[in-house]
Protein backbone atom coordinates (compact mmCIF):
# COMPACT_ATOMS: atom_id res chain seq x y z
CA UNK A 1 0.00 0.00 0.00
CA UNK A 2 1.22 3.30 -1.15
CA UNK A 3 0.87 6.99 0.31
CA UNK A 4 -1.83 8.77 -1.28
CA UNK A 5 -1.08 11.95 -2.92
CA UNK A 6 -4.85 12.91 -3.05
CA UNK A 7 -6.44 15.00 -0.50
CA UNK A 8 -8.67 13.52 2.53
CA UNK A 9 -11.92 15.61 0.50
CA UNK A 10 -10.22 14.43 -2.76
CA UNK A 11 -11.08 10.67 -1.65
CA UNK A 12 -13.95 11.66 0.35
CA UNK A 13 -15.52 13.15 -2.88
CA UNK A 14 -13.98 10.49 -5.34
CA UNK A 15 -15.66 7.36 -2.63
CA UNK A 16 -19.12 9.36 -2.67
CA UNK A 17 -18.98 9.50 -6.65
CA UNK A 18 -18.35 5.91 -6.42
CA UNK A 19 -21.35 4.98 -4.13
CA UNK A 20 -23.46 7.23 -6.53
CA UNK A 21 -22.50 5.32 -9.54
CA UNK A 22 -23.74 2.08 -8.47
CA UNK A 23 -27.16 3.43 -7.62
CA UNK A 24 -27.00 3.20 -11.73
CA UNK A 25 -25.29 -0.22 -11.83
CA UNK A 26 -27.23 -2.98 -14.60
CA UNK A 27 -27.08 -6.30 -12.55
CA UNK A 28 -30.35 -7.84 -13.03
CA UNK A 29 -28.22 -11.42 -12.80
CA UNK A 30 -25.34 -10.94 -10.18
CA UNK A 31 -27.20 -7.92 -8.19
CA UNK A 32 -23.96 -7.23 -7.51
CA UNK A 33 -23.61 -3.29 -7.91
CA UNK A 34 -20.38 -1.90 -8.63
CA UNK A 35 -19.47 1.89 -9.17
CA UNK A 36 -16.36 3.65 -10.17
CA UNK A 37 -15.43 6.94 -10.15
CA UNK A 38 -11.59 8.62 -12.03
CA UNK A 39 -10.22 11.72 -11.29
CA UNK A 40 -8.52 13.27 -13.89
CA UNK A 41 -5.47 15.26 -13.82
CA UNK A 42 -6.02 19.03 -13.77
CA UNK A 43 -6.50 20.50 -17.56
CA UNK A 44 -4.99 23.68 -18.46
CA UNK A 45 -7.45 25.97 -15.96
CA UNK A 46 -6.49 24.16 -13.77
CA UNK A 47 -9.73 22.24 -13.40
CA UNK A 48 -10.26 18.54 -12.67
CA UNK A 49 -12.92 16.33 -13.35
CA UNK A 50 -14.84 12.72 -11.75
CA UNK A 51 -16.12 10.71 -14.05
CA UNK A 52 -18.15 8.07 -12.64
CA UNK A 53 -18.93 4.42 -13.92
CA UNK A 54 -21.17 1.20 -13.01
CA UNK A 55 -21.04 -2.08 -13.85
CA UNK A 56 -23.30 -3.29 -16.77
CA UNK A 57 -24.50 -6.86 -17.23
CA UNK A 58 -26.15 -8.64 -20.57
CA UNK A 59 -28.34 -11.66 -21.21
CA UNK A 60 -25.29 -12.72 -23.04
CA UNK A 61 -23.09 -12.89 -19.85
CA UNK A 62 -20.08 -12.91 -20.89
CA UNK A 63 -20.59 -8.80 -22.92
CA UNK A 64 -21.22 -7.39 -18.88
CA UNK A 65 -18.74 -4.61 -18.56
CA UNK A 66 -17.12 -3.84 -15.24
CA UNK A 67 -17.74 -0.03 -13.49
CA UNK A 68 -14.09 0.59 -14.04
CA UNK A 69 -13.69 0.41 -17.71
CA UNK A 70 -17.12 2.45 -18.20
CA UNK A 71 -15.83 5.15 -16.23
CA UNK A 72 -12.63 4.97 -18.48
CA UNK A 73 -14.64 4.80 -21.82
CA UNK A 74 -16.40 7.69 -20.84
CA UNK A 75 -13.34 9.54 -19.68
CA UNK A 76 -11.80 9.10 -23.17
CA UNK A 77 -14.68 9.63 -25.41
CA UNK A 78 -14.89 13.13 -23.55
CA UNK A 79 -11.21 13.71 -24.36
CA UNK A 80 -9.69 12.65 -21.28
CA UNK A 81 -6.61 10.35 -21.38
CA UNK A 82 -4.52 11.88 -17.81
CA UNK A 83 -6.02 10.16 -14.69
CA UNK A 84 -4.76 10.81 -11.10
CA UNK A 85 -6.90 8.43 -9.15
CA UNK A 86 -9.73 6.12 -9.28
CA UNK A 87 -12.17 4.77 -6.28
CA UNK A 88 -14.28 1.69 -7.11
CA UNK A 89 -17.09 0.66 -4.93
CA UNK A 90 -19.78 -2.28 -4.15
CA UNK A 91 -22.93 -1.87 -2.75
CA UNK A 92 -22.38 -5.43 -0.92
CA UNK A 93 -18.41 -5.87 -0.67
CA UNK A 94 -15.58 -3.62 0.73
CA UNK A 95 -12.76 -4.19 -0.55
CA UNK A 96 -14.24 -4.64 -4.15
CA UNK A 97 -10.95 -5.53 -5.80
CA UNK A 98 -10.66 -4.90 -9.66
CA UNK A 99 -10.88 -7.81 -11.73
CA UNK A 100 -7.63 -8.73 -13.91
CA UNK A 101 -9.00 -6.79 -16.58
CA UNK A 102 -9.58 -3.75 -15.50
CA UNK A 103 -6.34 -4.01 -13.97
CA UNK A 104 -5.03 -3.58 -17.50
CA UNK A 105 -7.23 -1.44 -19.03
CA UNK A 106 -6.80 1.34 -16.29
CA UNK A 107 -2.97 0.39 -16.70
CA UNK A 108 -2.70 1.81 -20.53
CA UNK A 109 -3.25 5.33 -18.94
CA UNK A 110 -0.25 4.93 -16.04
CA UNK A 111 1.65 3.18 -13.77
CA UNK A 112 0.91 5.69 -11.05
CA UNK A 113 -2.87 6.21 -11.01
CA UNK A 114 -3.87 5.90 -7.55
CA UNK A 115 -6.67 3.20 -6.79
CA UNK A 116 -8.64 3.45 -3.80
CA UNK A 117 -10.89 1.25 -2.18
CA UNK A 118 -12.86 1.31 1.25
CA UNK A 119 -12.71 -0.83 3.92
CA UNK A 120 -16.31 -2.14 6.04
CA UNK A 121 -15.33 0.31 8.86
CA UNK A 122 -14.71 3.13 6.28
CA UNK A 123 -11.08 3.19 6.12
CA UNK A 124 -9.37 3.46 2.85
CA UNK A 125 -7.22 1.56 1.20
CA UNK A 126 -4.32 3.41 -1.96
CA UNK A 127 -2.58 1.56 -4.32
CA UNK A 128 -0.84 2.90 -7.74
CA UNK A 129 -1.96 0.77 -10.49
CA UNK A 130 1.46 -0.29 -11.33
CA UNK A 131 2.34 -1.99 -8.05
CA UNK A 132 -1.58 -3.78 -8.72
CA UNK A 133 -0.41 -5.30 -11.91
CA UNK A 134 3.52 -4.70 -12.08
CA UNK A 135 4.28 -7.04 -14.91
CA UNK A 136 1.66 -5.42 -17.38
CA UNK A 137 1.55 -5.37 -21.46
CA UNK A 138 2.32 -1.91 -22.22
CA UNK A 139 2.88 0.72 -24.71
CA UNK A 140 6.87 0.62 -24.15
CA UNK A 141 5.89 -2.94 -25.10
CA UNK A 142 5.04 -1.48 -28.87
CA UNK A 143 7.57 1.02 -28.90
CA UNK A 144 6.27 1.86 -32.82
CA UNK A 145 3.03 2.69 -31.30
CA UNK A 146 4.06 4.63 -28.03
CA UNK A 147 3.84 8.55 -29.77
CA UNK A 148 0.37 7.89 -30.93
CA UNK A 149 -0.99 6.15 -27.68
CA UNK A 150 0.31 9.36 -25.73
ZN1 LIG B 1 -13.26 -5.51 -14.05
Amino acid sequence: MSISNLSHEQVKQLLAASHEAYQYSYVPYSRFPVGAAILTEPDAQGQRQIIKGCNIENASFGLAICAERVAITKAVSEGHRKFSAMAITAKHTAPCFCCGTCLQFIREFGAEIEIVFENPDGSVLHYKIGDMLPYAFTKDDLPEFAEEAG
